[in-house]
């Protein structure tokens, strides 16, 4: 530590203390800290006094400029179309990137869609993609550009390179308890999007128990912090507010939300599902200045045209029989009447207690494991009537599953309320 000045220990004592950080000693620490001259410790204490503290706009402009800045930023603009990406900040059977990437492509944009896996009990794109054989989610940043070039649309996981900093950072938070604060989940997601050239980005910020957010005012502040920190740094940037009490469609998992997302663009997938992926279609459309009809896209076949082109670029084969689980177990409906509650966070757990996602990062998936919903809120079930499948390769996973589902079903007399799947739109 050669400038006192500097020195970690006196800038987690001004955080702690509620002092503003200058950019240069936040990007001192961030350079720092990836080079292993401020140790894991000193940044656990810091993001804590940051969770207490919070960052000011100045400081969290300096954070995510040094986030970026600790690695490469792609070059886009040789694809030849506008690009425009969408991030969702986690769902249960959120499988809208499958949908999204190819039909947004269809319709006349670029999507340099770069996703990641599941931690706990939301999927990752990547893991569901990945339930299809040969399909590969790692691409050296050129061929990722030639895909993007040709079709229009590319899923796949981030190369290192991209702000190499928020991995280590992502990673200490994930152990330390902070996860969960409002500057340092959008300083995350945003230097990602911002590292990865794209001009335009549309935000799908979930709302509800199975999403990240769980009450709306937070949700709204997350939106509009990464609006402001995408249109600070030159990227177009809307969020959609969207409902995750319940399930996304009717499946989760992995090789049964591939399925699903199929049906969505062959026109076949379930409302709640499709009105989701249309309004986000429309938003990265109007943000990236191209005039393109989503819907007719879904009903002409184009979309569901685009997505097979786009998974046999990426050597997975769109025909090949999807992995199936060994084991399938129904919950029948507890009693006759109106299904007012089927929540999300308790069917994200059973899935990812049946082995659809994993506890650790380095942990595998299974494929197959997941939740078919047979009945969604809103609807008329009978007793004893299936109202969920689980599916898994290890029969002695149900036991699990089920303690994790609770009280998630509940059916009642009173016919639940119709909501709408997207609450609100934040941006220009
Ligand atoms: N996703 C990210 O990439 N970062 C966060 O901090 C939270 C969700």
């Amino acid at each position: 530590m050669a400038d006192q000045a500097h020195a970690a220990v006196n800038l987690i004592r001004a955080k702690r203390d509620g002092l503003a950080l200058t950019s240069d000693q936040i990007r001192w620490l961030l350079g720092a800290y990836l080079s292993g001259e401020v140790a894991d410790e000193q940044m656990s204490a810091l993001l804590m006094a940051i969770c207490f503290r919070g960052l000011d706009d100045a400081e969290l402009r300096a954070w995510t400029t040094a986030m970026v800045e600790s690695g490469e930023r792609l070059d886009l603009s040789g694809v030849g179309r506008p690009t425009v990406d969408k991030h969702s900040t986690g769902g249960v059977g959120d499988k809208v990137s499958l949908i999204l990437a190819p039909l947004v492509a269809a319709c006349g944009a670029a999507v340099p869609q770069l996703s990641g896996r599941g931690l706990g009990h939301t999927g990752g794109t990547l893991d569901k993609l990945e339930a299809i054989p040969g399909w590969r989610a790692s691409l050296p940043p050129a061929e990722m550009i030639a895909i993007l070039r040709r079709l229009g649309c590319v899923i796949c996981a981030a190369g290192p390179g991209l702000a190499p900093v928020d991995r280590q950072l992502y990673a200490l938070r994930d152990v330390t308890g902070t996860v969960e604060s409002v500057p340092l989940i959008a300083s995350s997601i945003m230097s990602k999007k911002i590292a990865e050239g794209t001009g335009a980005l549309v935000l799908d910020v979930k709302v509800g128990s199975g999403a990240f957010m769980r009450e709306l005012a937070g949700a709204r502040l997350l939106a509009q912090t990464m609006v402001t920190l995408g249109e600070e740094e030159g990227v177009r940037t809307s969020a959609l507010l969207t409902r995750m009490d319940t399930p996304l469609g009717r499946a989760v998992g992995n090789a049964v939300e591939v399925e699903e997302a199929v049906a969505t663009l062959a026109g076949h997938g379930p409302p709640d599902l499709a009105e989701v992926v249309l309004a986000l279609a429309a938003e990265m459309l109007r943000l990236s200045g191209v005039d393109g009809d989503p819907a007719a896209a879904l009903a002409d076949g184009s979309a569901l045209a685009r997505y097979r082109d786009m998974i046999a670029a990426q050597g997975g084969d769109p025909d090949a029989p999807l992995p199936v689980a060994r084991h399938t177990r129904v919950v029948p409906a507890p009693g006759t009447g109106w299904l007012a509650r089927l929540d999300a966070h308790g069917v994200g757990h059973a899935a990812w207690r049946l082995g659809a996602g994993r506890a650790r990062k380095e942990h595998p998936v299974s494929p197959a494991a997941g939740v078919l919903c047979l009945a969604k809120e809103g609807d008329w079930v009978e007793e004893e009537q299936p109202l969920l499948e689980l599916r898994a390769d290890d029969e002695s996973r149900f036991a699990a599953a089920l303690a994790a589902l609770g009280d998630a079903i509940e059916v009642g007399p009173e016919r639940p309320s119709q909501t709408d799947p997207v609450i609100d739109r934040i941006g220009m």
